[in-house]
């Protein structure tokens, strides 16, 4: 037989199938070792044949006992070749562990020892020497424990197991070990679906297997869904995976899946040692465990006959992969949910708008759970005016309304949670008596500030504009750029209630392993009464007596210069305020901001998330973006600028001559320089244009192909589909 294989070598030269002779040992999706030029190399077999028309070498050896990649992953394998132009072997890398290549880990086994049972201990006691104490101290031992772990025995009874062994009274198996990631478990009962509950559940199980949008008002107790759902499937004998955003993948939400599914649960996130990613991987590989929970990457999981996936938040934008290999893991899950003939349920409080567009034409079926499991209502949002806090005097942080409020919160012992909004990272300017924020003329997207050159610059059109001194609304000189810090934020707190714990969240205090539990944890068990954090608290957290939630700088998010950005901070408002009053407490949020009346904080106040849908769609429909176009970027970049530059004219060259015969294609940006001109040493070009959605998926591939006939040594090009980063 004749065996298709890619070596493990990441070039585009050799990203291809070589072929090699092989027995009937070898199997589809094989690791093996093969010799490759004077070297031997790693690869995986991705096809087999009869005969080769080329003079072919042997296969070395299969370097696992059971194929590392499944059926189904070779074919995923090909469309997201297809799809994302990665390489096959860019493809095939995130379907193993990282360090399963190499055979850098390895299973551990634990050496069990057990008596041999045709013997009765009575019998091999006496056949002993008198005097023999450790052995039969060890024959004692193990007769009344069943078996035991050999280390423990011999630390106990030196010399005695070997001897034993020799005289066949005890006997050794081979148990592997597994390198299981701690989660606490958690008390947890098994609770009734409330009626909106049940109504959902009832639709997932209903045996259309088909795609469904979950909308559900936070607190409406979307989790529990999702176990129940993903129970009924595992009683048909069919398996489930269940993605969570990576910053919600906390102690509490695994704990409760460990607690409720036992060993049948496989966890897989980023704080991984590599040894236990691996033995989680095995026992999903080999069918031990039967629901994977995990974040982005746990979609490629080596699952058999998936009954169920579950996308939580699955408007979390880290949910599309930005660097190599891109993918956006929706398409990945539907990919896998029709190969495997199931179910598969997107769940949030904010949809994602292109999400909800499906589910309102019909191609995905909608689902709405409008009700909190504590009956209570939503909790009551206010929104403070910052220019007019400035106006009266108050140059501080919080407002007159915040800090009243955060008095009585603190006074009548409950707990507060000041959310910093850090979400518009790249710096804007802004008029901080109007509210004023530099846009531009042509995008309609804010402008980004760059304080090397002084300027403003779009980063969709390239467009550049002079750095504000005064507002050009009304003439102030009160002109901001930036964002309040945490530690500026802890700091008032501190002085106004110098006897109250305080805990703070941020990345930088959370570079441990641990430590985003552990806050969390403190937190939960009530060892501070306020907590101050950034987008690491607005997820997933069911604080129970959470009263207050405060929002700084809420509108900072709306300053990205991404066509997403009222859409973002829409999402991120409303699921930082649904953590209030999510037990018998009544909850209130109080929010920020310089930009009162717009109309993201209008919905997010009356939790109208149709109503903001409705106006954000049809302003993406007036200015032609997604979901109604499609945007695509290609971006250039090499150390030599030269270089870069020509790649990028080229290309632009034949694009523009697609657009001439195309009615599907619009290029509104060729072939300039990035707004970041250089990152890594590499020089960066874009061309920018908008597709039709009936004509994307066959431009994109035409434009792959061309940027492979145009492709240059030391020369990258980067394609994007609707990129949430510009730079
Ligand atoms: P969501 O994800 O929709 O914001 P959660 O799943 O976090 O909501 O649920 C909110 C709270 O309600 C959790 O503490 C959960 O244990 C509880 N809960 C969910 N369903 C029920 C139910 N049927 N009966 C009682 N409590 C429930
Ligand atoms: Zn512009």
């Amino acid at each position: 037989m004749v065996a298709e294989v890619i070596v493990d070598i990441l070039t585009d030269e050799l990203d291809r199938v070589f072929d090699y002779e092989c027995d009937d040992t070898v199997t589809l999706g094989c690791r093996v070792l093969v010799p490759f030029g004077n070297r031997k190399v790693e690869g995986y077999v991705i096809g087999l044949k009869s005969a080769s028309d080329r003079d072919i070498k042997p296969i070395i050896k299969c370097l696992d006992e059971y194929p590392a990649i499944i059926p189904e992953m070779l074919d995923l394998m090909r469309f997201m070749v297809d799809r994302y132009h990665v390489r096959l072997m860019d493809a095939l890398r995130l379907f193993v562990p990282n360090k399963l290549r190499g055979g850098k880990v390895k299973p551990q086994f634990s050496r069990i020892c057990r008596l041999n049972d045709a013997i009765s201990v009575e019998e091999m006691i006496s056949s002993l020497k008198k005097g023999a104490n450790a052995q039969i101290g060890c024959l004692k031992e193990l007769s009344q424990a069943g078996s035991m772990d050999m280390s423990v025995l011999n630390s106990r009874y030196r010399g005695a197991v070997r001897a034993l062994m020799e005289r066949g009274y005890v006997l050794v198996d081979s148990v592997e070990k597994n390198r299981e990631p701690i989660a606490n478990l958690i008390a947890d009962k098994e609770v009734l679906l409330k009626p909106s509950q049940q109504r959902a559940y009832d639709e997932f199980i209903s045996g259309d297997r088909e795609e469904y949008l979950l909308h559900g008002v936070t607190g409406s107790g979307k989790t529990e869904v999702y176990m129940h759902t993903i129970r009924h499937y595992l009683d048909l004998g069919k398996n489930a995976i269940m993605l969570v955003p990576e910053i919600s993948l906390t102690p509490q939400i695994l704990g409760l899946f460990r607690s409720r599914f036992g060993g049948d649960v496989a966890i897989l996130h980023s704080g991984l040692s590599d040894g236990e990613r691996y033995d989680e991987w095995r026992r999903i590989i080999t069918g031990k465990a039967r629901i994977v929970v995990g974040a982005r990457s746990a979609i490629f999981a080596p699952i058999k006959n998936i009954g169920v996936i579950i996308i939580d938040e699955e408007h979390d934008s880290s949910y599309v992969s930005e660097s190599n290999p891109r993918y956006t893991t929706i398409e990945v899950a539907r990919f896998r949910r029709e190969k495997n003939n199931a179910v598969l349920i997107s769940g949030s409080a904010t949809p994602d708008i292109t999400r909800y567009s499906e589910a309102l034409s019909g191609q995905i079926r909608l689902v709405e759970m409008k009700e909190r499991v504590n009956g209570k209502v939503l909790p009551k949002m206010e929104i403070v005016d910052m220019s007019r806090e400035l106006r009266l005097g108050n140059v501080g942080v919080f407002s007159v309304a915040m800090k009243e409020a955060l008095r009585e919160c603190i006074d009548s012992g409950n707990q507060a949670m000041i959310f910093i909004n850090r979400r518009g990272y790249a710096s804007f300017m802004m008029c901080r008596k109007c509210g004023y924020v530099a846009k531009c003329m042509d995008c309609d997207v804010s402008l980004t500030y760059h304080s090397t050159e002084e300027m403003l610059k779009c980063h969709y059109c390239g467009k550049r504009y002079r750095a504000l001194t005064n507002c050009p609304e009304c003439g102030a000189e009160e002109i901001r750029q930036g964002r309040t810090g945490t530690e500026k934020v802890v700091e008032e707190l501190k002085c106004m209630f110098p006897s109250v714990s305080i805990l703070r969240m941020d990345n930088d205090t959370v570079s441990g392993k641990d430590s985003h539990g552990r806050i969390l944890g403190d937190f939960r068990n009530r060892k501070a009464q306020i907590l101050v954090g950034t987008q690491m608290i607005a997820k997933g957290h069911d604080f129970p007596s959470v009263t207050l939630v405060g929002i700084l700088d809420a509108d900072l998010s709306l300053y990205m210069s991404d066509y997403r950005s009222s859409e973002r901070t829409y999402q991120l408002v409303t699921q930082v305020a649904g953590r209030a009053g999510r037990d018998s407490l009544a909850g209130r949020v109080i929010l920020q901001t310089y930009a009162p009346k717009h109309y993201v904080f209008r919905y997010a106040q009356d939790y109208d998330y149709l109503g903001f849908y409705k106006k954000e769609s049809n302003s993406r429909q007036v200015s032609m973006y997604p979901p109604y176009t499609t945007i695509v970027r290609v971006l250039v970049s090499s150390q030599d600028d030269q270089k870069s530059m020509d790649v990028s004219r080229r290309l632009y060259r034949e694009i523009k001559l697609m657009e001439n015969i195309s009615p599907d294609l619009f290029v509104y940006l060729g072939a300039m320089r990035s707004p970041v001109k250089r990152i890594q040493k590499r020089y960066r070009y874009q061309i920018l244009m908008r597709l039709t959605n009936a004509g994307y998926t066959k431009i994109l591939r035409d434009i792959y192909t061309l940027v492979d006939s145009l492709k240059e040594k030391d020369v990258n090009v980067f394609v994007e589909t609707n990129p949430t980063n510009l730079n």
